[in-house]
C-alpha cells in the first residue's frame, strides 16, 4: 500500500476510535462483566470533557467531516466526468439527476474558496470598466454571479438553471440570434471534449468586433505537464475568425485570453486544428 493510503487508513481508524470508544478498549476489558456501572469505558476514558453535549458535538464533527469527504469525492468524480464527455452527454446526465449539479457546485465553490483571486471577478471588473450597454452571453455561468454583479444585460447559460435567470441548455446550441451580443464569456467552462463547438457558437452569436473572453485553469495550458500549447489554442481561435488581443498569464491559477471577432470573416473557411485541452482535476483537500 502506498504511504499516502496507509496514513489515510490510520486517520480513518483514529476517527472510528473517537466515535466509538469501545474500539479503544482492549478485548479483555470489554468482556469484564464485573466492571461497575460508573466505569463504563466511554465515561472513564473520554478525554477533554465528559459531558453528553461534548460527546454529541464530537460525533457530529466527525459526521460533518465524513459528509465533507463524501461530497469532495462526489465533486471530483463529477468534475472528471464533465471534462471527459460531450456537452450533450453532460446535459442528459444532469437532466436525469439535477441534484448532482448542486453536489458539483458545492464542491466547486469549496475549491474556489482556496483561490487567491476568482477569474469571474476579473471578468466582472473588465465589464465594469466598459460601457454597461454591452450585451453579454455567459457560457457556463454556474450560479450566475456575473449577471448579478454588473449593470449589463447578461444572458446566462448552463446545463442546469441554478437561478431563475439562467437558461438551461448545452452551450453548443444556445437560444440567441446570430450577431446579437457584444461579449461572450467562458469562465472555467470549456469543459466538454467538444469544447470547440462552444467557441463556434460564441462566434455565431457575437457581433463583428465583439469580445470573446476566456478564463481557463493554467495547468490546462502547460505543455510541460501534458497541457495544450497556448499558442496552438490561440491559433485555432484565430483561424475560426477572431483576432487575438491579449493573453494574461499573470494570475497564479488561471489564464485570461481576450479575442475580438473579425469584422470580415474569411469567406473561405479554414479547417481549424483544435488542441486537446486536458481535464482539470482538482486536488483532494
Ligand atoms: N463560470 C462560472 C462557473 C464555472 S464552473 C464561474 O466562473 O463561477 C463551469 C460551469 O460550466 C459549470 O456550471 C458547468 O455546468 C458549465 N458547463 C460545462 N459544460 C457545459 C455545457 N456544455 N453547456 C452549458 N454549461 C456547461
Amino acid at each position: 500500500m502506498k504511504e499516502e493510503g496507509k496514513s489515510r487508513k490510520r486517520k480513518r481508524q483514529k476517527h472510528r476510535k473517537t466515535l466509538n470508544p469501545k474500539l479503544r478498549q482492549s478485548p479483555k476489558n470489554q468482556n469484564d462483566k464485573k466492571r461497575p456501572r460508573e466505569t463504563k469505558p466511554h465515561q472513564v476514558h473520554e478525554q477533554g470533557g465528559s459531558s453528553a453535549s461534548s460527546k454529541r458535538s464530537k460525533s457530529s464533527n466527525f459526521l460533518d467531516m465524513l459528509r465533507a469527504r463524501l461530497a469532495g469525492g462526489h465533486f471530483r468524480m463529477l468534475n472528471e466526468k464533465l471534462y471527459t464527455c460531450t456537452g450533450k452527454e453532460a446535459l442528459d446526465y444532469f437532466k436525469e439527476d439535477p441534484e448532482m449539479f448542486d453536489m458539483y457546485h458545492t464542491g466547486y465553490q469549496e475549491q474556489m474558496s482556496h483561490w487567491p483571486e476568482l477569474p469571474v471577478n476579473t471578468i466582472i471588473n473588465w465589464l465594469k470598466s466598459r460601457s454597461p450597454s454591452l450585451v453579454v452571453a455567459d457560457f457556463g455561468c454556474g450560479d450566475a454571479r456575473l449577471a448579478k454583479s454588473v449593470k449589463n444585460k447578461v444572458f446566462s447559460f448552463d446545463l442546469v438553471a441554478k437561478d431563475p435567470s439562467v437558461i438551461a441548455c448545452d452551450m453548443s446550441n444556445i437560444p440567441l440570434e446570430s450577431s446579437s451580443v457584444d461579449v461572450a464569456v467562458f469562465c472555467l467552462s470549456l469543459m466538454g471534449t467538444n469544447y470547440s463547438s462552444y467557441i463556434r457558437e460564441a462566434h455565431r452569436v457575437l457581433r463583428p468586433s465583439g469580445w470573446l473572453l476566456i478564463a481557463e485553469v493554467k495547468s490546462r495550458f502547460d505543455p510541460n505537464n501534458g497541457g495544450a500549447d497556448p499558442k496552438a489554442f490561440v491559433k485555432a481561435v484565430c483561424d475560426l475568425g477572431f483576432t487575438s488581443v491579449s493573453k494574461d498569464f499573470s494570475n497564479k491559477m488561471f489564464i485570461l485570453f481576450q479575442f475580438q471577432k473579425k469584422e470580415n470573416p474569411n469567406l473561405k473557411r479554414k479547417e481549424v486544428e483544435w488542441p486537446e485541452l486536458k481535464p482539470c482535476l482538482y486536488k483532494r483537500r
